[in-house]
């Protein structure tokens, strides 16, 4: 019997997208950067994760493209540029999925035409030839058939490993923070067969979640949360609650079989020059013992370094005061004045819980916020990518992952302006009812909205999920456009001259850059060495330029060997986790990863 295998059906946008794939490979194969560069058009972009520079990085215009190539067309030596299925067309932009090859390595990518030249290319590495994760028919058998004398069971030889790997046997790789980040990572590096360890102050996977206040629940919707390799079953709920993504992280752990060492703290880590490893001081439940990795990786998450204001008279305060990392939530607040110092998801969460559980809550709003309706987010912003009818249109997770990896940071708030705008008219009496209130809304110094904010500064949003109607309503008080001035014994202090008596003050005001992570544990020079991290350079506010091109420091090599750092959201985790352990694998195999464009530091916090 012979079986023929359709060939993607040749359409008049895959014939041109063949075609321009057709001279693009000859002009690579034949060296000439040039060549390859003028078949984009002047005003292009190709964003690269790590296939031709072992770096996340984004080349704007032909001339970047050009000097790119030059750099890197010998050592890569791409080819086979192939169609991976039918290409479209809309609004005069052709669009495709491509494979590609290269000297080590195969990949997978995204392209967009017009006017038949190359618009935005996308080049992803997907696996290192000779390195393929075990999977489907590659998979392990479990059982060794037959018979053989002292066999070992699986879990003989998981508890042997367990027992040696950072005690006898060094790991290859440290990851600092067993959150969603460091699993999910940790898992990738498994099936790499990358010798992790993972260590947690946490006693469980699972416990970061657990420990953050009780009314919790994920703001992003399930289609986007999705763990490396192991979605969530689909009757999980859109957004779930804080204590059941415990839970799952918790069974993801175990089910990856991942190497994490929990009550676990990181004390120290210095660079050991001559032996070319890091050596890690940790106290492993109260017993100190020194690691000495090859690569460090800190995901030790980017909402965990609290940005505690200074107000005069803090120390005199009579009352409860923290930081929302540190707020419970629940009833114990009951009947309680709580004054709530910030005015973004946080302050919007906990100020709710609180009104919940029957407290006299003001918000304290001290500069404008935007604020997206969830429902609004999910189908102007989200749903094309990440949703049932997404899924039912076949952009599964990973394609969504792509497409959104495909949209060049430089050009993406083009993209977003129309969502909010939109957005702006649908819920306009909404936004209407929350001015009515007081409260100072915007919606990005561009018009932008919340994903470019929070690329941009990480902060500055609420997703509603009800505390505006609380605001518009006056259950939660609003005092906004003030500055806290001081605190006194039983009260808060205003810029505007007025005062509030407060049993309890919470400090909403947000988290610091992941660099300082690198301060806390290694030392200020390394961490300035590093720079800041996460931020485009958008000379937007909090985001001050030049313009980066990509995330500051993020899942790429830094100014600092060795040192990595790994986080975000779950989505940006999940697909980026794949790139970062590549690029821990390549080094673990002694293949050469020579950076192109490793990125300058012009901020240090
Ligand atoms: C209130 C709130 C709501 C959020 N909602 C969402 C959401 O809806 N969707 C979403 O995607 N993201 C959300 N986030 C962002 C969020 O923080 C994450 O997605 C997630 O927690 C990031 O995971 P992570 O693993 O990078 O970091 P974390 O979860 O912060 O984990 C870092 C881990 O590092 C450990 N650690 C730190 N220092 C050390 C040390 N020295 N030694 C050992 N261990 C250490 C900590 O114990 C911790 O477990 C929210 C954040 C907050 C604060």
């Amino acid at each position: 019997m012979s079986i023929t295998l359709d060939r993607p059906e040749q359409k008049p946008a895959s014939a041109v997208m063949t075609a321009w794939l057709r001279d693009f490979e000859a002009a690579l194969s034949a060296g000439d950067a040039q060549e390859a560069a003028g078949l984009f058009v002047e005003d292009c972009f190709w964003r690269d994760l790590i296939a031709f520079t072992w770096n996340i990085a984004t080349q704007e215009g032909r001339g970047q493209v050009a000097a790119m190539l030059e750099a890197t067309l010998a050592r890569v030596t791409p080819r086979n540029w192939q169609l991976a299925e039918p290409a479209e067309e809309a609004d005069g932009v052709i669009t495709g999925w491509i494979t590609f090859e290269t000297a080590i390595a195969r990949g997978y990518g995204h392209l967009r035409l017009r006017d038949g030249k190359g618009w935005t290319l996308l080049t992803t590495m997907t696996e290192l030839k000779g390195h393929e994760e075990k999977r489907g028919k590659t998979r392990e058998p479990g059982a060794a058939h037959g018979v053989a004398q002292d066999r070992k069971s699986w879990l003989e030889r998981k508890q042997a490993e367990e027992a040696e790997l950072g005690i006898s046997r060094p790991p290859y790789c440290l990851v600092v923070g067993g959150g969603q980040g460091g699993l999910g990572l940790g898992a990738r590096l498994k099936r790499l067969g990358v010798p992790t360890l993972i260590i947690d102050k946490h006693p469980k996977p699972g416990d970061q979640w657990r420990s953050r206040y009780k009314s919790l629940c994920l703001h992003d919707p399930v289609w986007y949360d999705h763990m490396p390799y192991l979605p969530f079953p689909d009757h999980w709920p859109v957004f779930a609650p804080k204590d059941k993504i415990g839970d799952w992280l918790e069974m993801y752990a175990k089910v990856m079989e991942l190497n994490c060492w929990n009550s676990c703290s990181c004390e120290h880590a210095q660079w050991d020059e001559a032996a070319k490893e890091w050596i890690v001081d940790v106290v492993r439940e109260g017993k100190r013992i020194t690691l000495r990795p090859k690569q460090l990786v800190l995901a030790t998450g980017m909402s965990a370094i609290p940005n505690m204001p200074k107000y005069e008279g803090m120390e005199k305060f009579k009352g409860e005061q923290h930081h929302s990392s540190k707020h419970p939530g629940g009833g114990e607040y009951r009947g309680k004045k709580c004054v709530v110092i910030g005015s973004n998801n946080s302050a919007h969460d906990i100020c709710a819980d609180l009104w919940e559980h029957g407290a006299d809550v003001t918000m304290i709003q001290r500069s404008s916020t935007h604020i997206a309706r969830s429902d609004s987010l999910m189908e102007l912003a989200l749903g094309g990518l990440y949703s049932e009818a997404a899924l039912e249109a076949g952009v599964t997770t990973e394609k969504a992952d792509l497409i959104f990896a495909s949209l060049p940071f430089r050009i993406m708030h083009e993209f977003q302006i129309p969502v909010y705008e939109e957005m702006k008219k649908r819920d306009s009496d909404f936004y209407a009812r929350l001015e009515k209130a007081g409260f100072m809304l915007d919606f990005g110094d561009d018009g932008s909205g919340l994903f470019m904010k929070y690329l941009r500064r990480g902060s500055g949003y609420y997703i509603d999920v009800g505390a505006s109607a609380l605001i518009a309503n006056g259950g939660i008080k609003l005092k906004s456009g003030v500055d806290v001035i001081a605190v006194k014994e039983h009260s808060v202090r205003f810029s505007d001259g007025t005062e509030l008596s407060a049993d309890l003050i919470v400090y909403a005001t947000g988290y610091g850059s992941m660099n300082g992570w690198a301060a806390k544990l290694i030392s200020k020079q390394v961490a300035d060495k590093v720079g800041k991290c996460w931020g485009l350079g958008s000379n937007t506010t909090k985001d001050p330029g030049p313009w980066e091109g990509e995330l500051r420091n993020m899942w790429k090599p830094t100014q600092v060997e060795a040192l990595w750092f790994h986080g975000g959201n779950l989505h940006q985790s999940r697909h980026y986790s794949r790139y970062l352990s590549l690029q821990l694998k390549a080094r673990m195999e002694g293949i050469p990863t020579p950076v192109y464009g490793l990125a300058p530091v012009h901020h240090t916090s």
